[in-house]
């Protein structure tokens, strides 16, 4: 390792503790469960956080990262380590998907069929098969994104004649609460949809990940059967949004 190397290292050593601790953390969640930890994807949000630090959490195991902003990901994308994929987790417009389309793993946010049109006509411009995931407005806010639960049946069966585009899974932002106990009977509801996905029957949509829980809920998310928690506090530490957004 060199010295640079070295004294960057050092200068993010609270991001390594951070992991670790959540690493431990994970694996309770999952031992009080019956889960595998090995099931579990950690994805640590990016948002907010330069390159530096995110290249840092890499060099300490974060595998995947996600940004909830189109221009966060174009912005970063060159500079950021190539050994980690990327996700979208945020809102994403019809007119963005393009700027997008190579870069990404998964788009957690999807909850329109103008919009899976969208990425299906870009992803075959390209050749590829885009994965993602539906969101769902599970706690029925009306200022979240989100499809509602009796809408997915009629998207996935729209998706389901779509050739590049491949839905894996659900995913679902809670909301905040004091209690996060009082999320359980929502993520029990994500789980159960989650699980209805394979019986529909469809060759392009299938039941692999389940993107639930964020820093403060993501022990509840596990237990209640998620596989894929998206955490940037915890990881990284309490965003400073001056940026303006
Ligand atoms: C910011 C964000 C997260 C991470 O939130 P933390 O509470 O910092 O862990 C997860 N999911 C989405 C969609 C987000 O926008």
């Amino acid at each position: 390792m060199s010295e640079i190397t070295k004294a960057a290292n050092e200068d993010y050593a609270y991001l390594k503790e951070n992991i670790e601790t959540l690493n431990q953390s994970i694996e309770a969640a999952c031992r009080d469960s019956g889960r595998k930890v090995d099931e579990i994807h950690l994805i640590g949000v990016t948002k907010t956080y330069e390159p530096d630090v995110i290249n840092a959490s890499i060099r300490y195991g974060i595998r995947e990262i996600a940004e909830n902003r189109v221009q966060e990901i174009t912005r970063k994308f060159e500079a950021i380590s190539t050994d980690v994929e990327w996700h979208l987790i945020g809102h994403l417009q019809t007119n963005k998907v393009k700027y997008i389309i190579d870069k990404v793993k998964l788009i957690h946010s999807v909850d329109s069929l103008k919009l899976v049109e969208e990425i299906q006509k870009r992803a075959a411009q390209i050749n590829k098969v885009q994965e993602i995931l539906i969101q769902i407005n599970i706690a029925d806010e009306e200022q979240k994104f989100g499809i509602q639960p009796d809408d997915l049946p009629q998207l996935l069966e729209s998706i389901s004649k779509m050739n590049c585009v491949r839905v894996v899974g659900l995913m679902n932002i809670a909301p905040l609460v004091e209690n996060v106990e009082n999320l359980r009977a929502d993520f029990k509801q994500m789980k159960r949809l989650f699980d209805g996905l394979e019986g529909l029957g469809y060759s392009n949509v299938k039941s692999e990940f389940l993107s639930m829980g964020m820093s403060n809920d993501y022990r509840v998310a596990i237990e209640e059967g998620s596989n894929m928690i998206r955490v940037g506090t915890a990881i990284y530490g309490k965003r400073n949004y001056t940026g303006g957004c």
